[in-house]
């Protein structure tokens, strides 16, 4: 399936750059050299800023690593089965979002 492999890999440079963007490293950690305190009028609304910032990082951690398991998923030949019950993922799924691995069914109990 070699679209979605596409898909997926342009997905995840998309989401390292996001990563990126937000002062994160590949692994969804924060660089210490970002600092938060400038421009903010006291430490309470860095802080607000970093928090933030943390959360947002988080979720693209995730999309990241669900990317990830799917590709690693086309390099074993399993792609377009659920990891869970092994039944086929449906068309439609797979196409609106590439870097599913579960189908709707396992999606739901999770
Ligand atoms: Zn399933």
């Amino acid at each position: 399936m070699p679209d979605a492999e596409k898909t997926l890999r342009d997905e995840r440079s998309n989401l390292i750059h996001q990563l990126a963007e937000l002062g994160a490293n590949d692994d969804g950690q924060l660089r210490d050299d970002v600092s938060y305190g400038e421009g903010f009028a006291d430490a309470a609304a860095a802080t607000a800023e970093r928090t933030e910032v943390i959360g947002l990082v988080d979720s693209v951690k995730v999309m990241l690593d669900n990317v990830d398991a799917a590709l690693e998923r086309i390099a074993e030949g399993t792609y377009g089965t659920c990891a869970e019950c092994g039944k086929k993922i449906g068309k439609a799924r797979i196409e609106f979002r590439p870097e599913s691995i579960y189908c709707v069914n396992c999606k739901a109990k999770s």
